[in-house]
């Protein structure tokens, strides 16, 4: 069993050790990142508009511009799609490579509904805006300026630095499974698709947060048939009456708390920002997972219960065929998010005991890729720490899990420890990643390279 981390522990192990000089701000590579979010948003990489492979062309003529050698730089086709890999060989061989993880493709964008065109980049006031401005074209444009940076000022790493970008996160996410094959046996990934920084809405830096886990999403199907029959005559076997008490079953189930590294210092730091019996449950259920009260307490805010169990619930309903006949089939769709580190078969087993109805059928609909959490290692604690530091020295990083879908998963499957931890700060009201009118701070562009130049610097150094 792991040892108890209490709050104190946590805020010492997350708190800063002194930095090494941090490398000092590089206009030109502030000025070069701008530039390639900007003409990165121009290339229309949404789903069936087949314009991976011709930004992946021209993201590599970018690095090989920057000085990296062109063999290093590899895309591989996938359908209409694919990945790049850039590879940044280490002097010590070793040590296992170091994963740089984004993605090049962007969720589809219709010009009717937006303000301006999504795929022309426009900067209005303080903003950037176009698909892609924030997901995921932000964290990789300002990466890849901060690897040039590196090797223009003469960063040796003795880790290899993998980059490798995948081509349909946002779809069927096919080449990140073939990416996290190829790439097993690497140290860690560092995914900048995910975590990052809030502002107030006033534009004060409230937390950074970064996900070392994330749920499993799976669709079950509940099933009843029967012979039917005229409604005229009725029989007391009914399939609808009979899915309705599967239901009813279901509906009253709570799958038992569940606690990882993550998710343990997310309450114990979140509780201790938070007023009242809330916050007091936090703490609480931090420190004993067993806490049923508190954990009750917790799984009544929607905004946590997914980090207190898995959730399962009743999504879509369909049952009967005419309105004068007895109903042949009655079924429930049943979603389901998985805590990291359950099997999907143990969810199954668990609500097929609980629906308790020998006659249904029970179906798994998709194909969940189930991954175990990541552990909070202290070289990436403190590598986000002092890349944090260097612009808002001490503010609270806030470890946390992720509900699902993101690259890391595949990565996290194969073994290879992965973290969200993206550069971007944003308001909340400023979060339109996969909506409209998505836009980024246009000041974001010089930190992120920077935070980019600290990760890299610190951990493949
Ligand atoms: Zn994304």
């Amino acid at each position: 069993m792991r040892p108890v981390l209490s709050f104190m522990a946590l805020s010492a192990m997350l708190s800063a050790t002194p930095a090494a000089a941090a490398p000092r701000p590089d206009p030109a590579a502030a000025a070069q990142a701008l530039d390639i979010l900007k003409r990165s948003v121009a290339f229309r990489t949404q789903e069936g508009a087949g314009q991976v492979p011709a930004y992946a062309a021209w993201l590599k003529s970018v690095l090989v511009e920057g000085g990296f050698p062109a063999d290093s730089i590899v895309f591989t086709p996938l359908g209409e799609t694919g990945s790049l890999t850039m590879t940044w060989k280490g002097s010590d061989p070793s040590k296992k490579p170091l994963v740089y993880s984004g993605h090049m493709d962007v969720v589809a964008a219709d010009p009717k509904d937006w303000q301006r065109d999504p795929y022309t980049p426009v900067i209005e006031g303080k903003y950037l805006y176009g698909r892609g401005a924030e997901d995921d074209k932000f964290d990789t444009s300002v990466a890849i300026a901060a690897l040039i940076q590196l090797r223009k000022a003469g960063f040796r790493p003795s880790r290899t630095i993998v980059m490798a970008l995948s081509g349909d996160e946002e779809t069927e996410m096919a080449t990140t499974a073939a990416l996290a094959e190829k790439l097993k046996g690497a140290e860690l990934v560092l995914n900048g698709d995910g975590g990052g920084g809030t502002y107030s809405e006033d534009g004060k830096p409230q937390v950074y947060s970064l996900e070392g886990a994330e749920k499993t999403y799976a669709d079950f199907e509940f099933s009843v048939t029967n012979p039917g029959g005229h409604s005229s005559r009725p029989v007391k076997d009914n399939a609808i009456y009979e899915l309705a008490k599967i239901i009813d079953r279901i509906a009253a189930y709570q799958f038992p708390p569940q606690q990882n590294e993550f998710t343990k210092a997310y309450f114990a730091m979140t509780g201790a920002r938070t007023a009242g019996p809330l916050g007091d449950a936090m703490k609480r259920f931090a420190a004993d997972v067993n806490d049923r009260e508190a954990a009750d307490l917790l799984s009544n805010e929607a905004e946590y219960v997914g980090r207190v169990r898995t959730t399962c619930v009743a999504t879509m309903l369909k049952g009967g065929h005419a309105l004068n006949a007895l109903p042949q089939k009655a079924s429930l769709s049943v979603n389901c998010r998985i805590f990291p580190g359950t099997k999907v078969e143990d969810v199954q087993a668990k609500l097929t005991e609980v629906a308790a109805d020998p006659k249904m059928t029970v179906t798994l609909l998709n194909k969940p890729v189930a991954s175990p959490p990541s552990p909070m290692r202290k070289d990436v604690m403190d590598a986000v720490r002092h890349a944090i530091d260097a612009r808002y020295p001490g503010l609270p990083i806030i470890p946390s899990q992720a509900s699902g879908a993101s690259d890391n998963m595949y990565y996290r499957r194969v073994g290879i420890p992965s973290y969200a931890l993206g550069a971007l700060f944003m308001k909340p009201s400023d979060e339109r990643a996969h909506g409209l009118d998505e836009r980024v701070l246009v000041s974001e562009v010089p930190a992120g390279v920077q935070y980019w130049v600290s990760m890299f610097d610190e951990l493949a150094k």
